[in-house]
């Protein structure tokens, strides 16, 4: 008992009395709260990671937040402020969750670098956020030469995973964490302030960065532990693949974190064989990625049947763009549940789960595989509706098409200094999501497109998420995406780029009657261009920016 009130006194801190007389306490919702029950309650839970040399580093929660705890010190005697941004250039490993809560149980604002962006972005994205200190990856010091000049960081402390010699003017984060001395006073932390940062990928616009709280990184945490059939318990062993640059890696690390559960993190590995192994040797029940990831790893699977020995009733939350019904099947033979989820940068990122709802549970496969199909409901706390071009409300008929809006305690409110978009936000406090979507009666969102993916071919809007979806059951097409080339007659007409699989073969044309069975004959592709890989973002998926301005001229005969 009296250990257990210890604990409690360490984690509260402001605003403990009640906002109103005789109601409840209004306890502050922040990593405070999270570090010290995980440290109190899971300490010998593993966190488990593959170095960049491969090999496989064990750890425990106790261990990653006690070096937390040291970061959070350290930090704070090298002149960290409140609010003061730390950048991190790191893949997913056990110090990018030491700076994920060391930093903000500091005061500060974690914010990881998208590492594969463009130089430009980068310096631009790191000198907009004014990130004052940075923890790099040794093995990405060649990413960080390419940005130093324009992101002139006040201090660089480099995580070393070899012997390699530190460049000059970086130190080392094991002597940053050795200089962390023993009297550290945690600030006490509001609810309302930031705790993280993440910058959009920039493909609407210069990249703008958002902020999340410690109190809107706690509720998301909380809503995946409670979403759907895939939720995170104490039980899981919860593999962390989305990168953690993208979306604080979907939430897998908070919430693994405040629920006790065991994590593990890919590092620089992300090939479908390396991840195979790491589900089957850790015996991980709960995954994440987009769907690129996979493709590979079912072609990883089919190729080589019995290698790899994956945990009965595996689950994986897919999102980030379409995935199609097909693969979703073709997983679930191998053993695989996918859950496929719809979200953004802008809302931490979960807004809606697949989930079959127990007034449904007797509709056959068919039906229920449709339903999965889809982008899935509003998690609780979250609102969404659909409007039209004038803003009125549409009716959830799943034939009403408009652009997504949503509102709730972890979507953003504003963007980090910067009023450019502030058009995102409309008068009665909703976020524009800027995607196409139709809603059925049950909430069951569909998305249509992205605003700007959309094709408009004489006046009549073509769904390019649809045709991928559909090529993508043909067995030849291993990827497709669906792009608007201008016409000189039509304005703009779809054409489609397909990579086969391997050893496959198909022909336009066989490809153009497959979805002619399938769709209206003014909405199949024009053209079909064979591709030996689609050309994809920093977080995987397809940059269609890319595809129309490689096909602009297109030789329409
Ligand atoms: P980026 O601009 O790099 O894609 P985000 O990761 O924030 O940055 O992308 C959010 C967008 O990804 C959404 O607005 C939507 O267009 C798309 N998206 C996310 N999840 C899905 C999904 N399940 N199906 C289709 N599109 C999705």
């Amino acid at each position: 008992m009296h250990r257990f009130a210890t604990f409690h006194a360490t984690t509260l801190s402001v605003r403990l009395g009640p906002v109103f007389p005789g109601s409840m306490m209004d306890f502050p919702l922040t990593l405070a709260h999270v570090a010290a029950r995980t440290e109190r309650l899971f300490p010998s839970v593993e966190v488990v990671a593959r170095k960049p040399d491969r090999s496989i580093e064990r750890s425990s929660w106790g261990a990653v937040i006690r070096r937390a705890r040291r970061l959070a010190a350290a930090l704070t005697r090298a002149g960290l402020r409140e609010g003061d941004r730390v950048a991190t250039l790191q893949w997913n490993g056990l110090a990018h969750v030491e700076a994920y809560l060391g930093v903000p149980l500091a005061g500060g604002v974690c914010h990881p670098l998208n590492l594969r962006l463009h130089p430009d972005e980068f310096g631009y994205i790191a000198s907009h956020a004014r990130d004052r200190f940075l923890l790099v990856d040794d093995v990405l010091l060649p990413v960080l030469e390419s940005i130093r000049a324009k992101a002139p960081f006040e201090r660089i402390f480099v995580v070393q995973h070899t012997n390699a010699p530190l460049p000059a003017g970086c130190e080392s984060y094991t002597s940053l964490l050795a200089s962390a001395g023993s009297e550290f006073m945690a600030p006490q932390l509001d609810e309302r302030s930031a705790a993280s940062m993440c910058y959009t990928s920039g493909t609407t616009g210069r990249p703008k960065g958002v902020l999340y709280t410690h109190r809107s990184i706690l509720l998301h945490s909380l809503s995946q532990a409670l979403a759907g059939d895939a939720p995170i318990a104490q039980r899981d062993c919860v593999f962390a693949v989305a990168p953690m640059f993208h979306v604080n890696s979907w939430g897998f690390p908070y919430t693994a974190a405040l629920m006790g559960a065991k994590l593990v993190l890919p590092g620089p590995h992300l090939d479908a064989e390396s991840l195979l192994d790491l589900l089957d040797q850790e015996r991980v029940t709960l995954t994440s990625g987009v769907p690129t990831i996979w493709v590979a790893i079912r072609d990883a699977l089919r190729a080589q049947p019995g290698r790899w020995r994956l945990e009965p009733g595996l689950r994986a939350i897919v999102g980030g763009s379409a995935l199609p019904e097909s693969l979703l099947r073709e997983m679930a033979e191998l053993g695989v549940q996918l859950f496929h989820c719809w979200g953004m940068t802008e809302t931490s990122p979960i807004g809606t789960y697949g989930h079959v709802k127990s007034t449904q549970a007797d509709f056959d496969d068919e039906a229920k595989f449709k339903i999965l199909a889809r982008q899935g409901y509003a998690s609780p706390l979250v609102e969404l509706r659909h409007v039209d071009d004038a803003g009125r409300v549409l009716p959830w008929d799943d034939e009403a098409i408009g652009e997504l809006q949503c509102r709730g305690p972890w979507i953003a409110g504003s963007y980090f200094n910067s009023h450019e978009s502030d058009e995102r936000w409309t008068a009665d406090g909703w976020f524009r999501t800027g995607d196409v979507v139709a809603i059925d009666s049950e909430g069951v969102i569909r998305i249509v497109d992205r605003s700007k993916d959309l094709v408009k071919s004489g006046g009549e809007w073509i769904s390019s998420v649809a045709l991928e979806n559909a090529l993508m059951a043909h067995s030849g097409v291993r990827e497709a995406a669906v792009i608007g080339v201008p016409h000189p007659k039509w304005q703009e007409r779809p054409i489609a780029v397909v990579a086969l699989r391997p050893g496959a073969s198909a022909t336009a044309e066989e490809l153009q009657q497959f979805l002619a069975e399938r769709f209206a004959k003014w909405q199949v592709p024009d053209a079909v261009v064979f591709v030996e890989a689609l050309p994809r973002t920093g977080v995987g998926k397809v940059r269609k920016s890319e595809l129309r301005e490689r096909y602009r001229e297109f030789p329409w005969s």
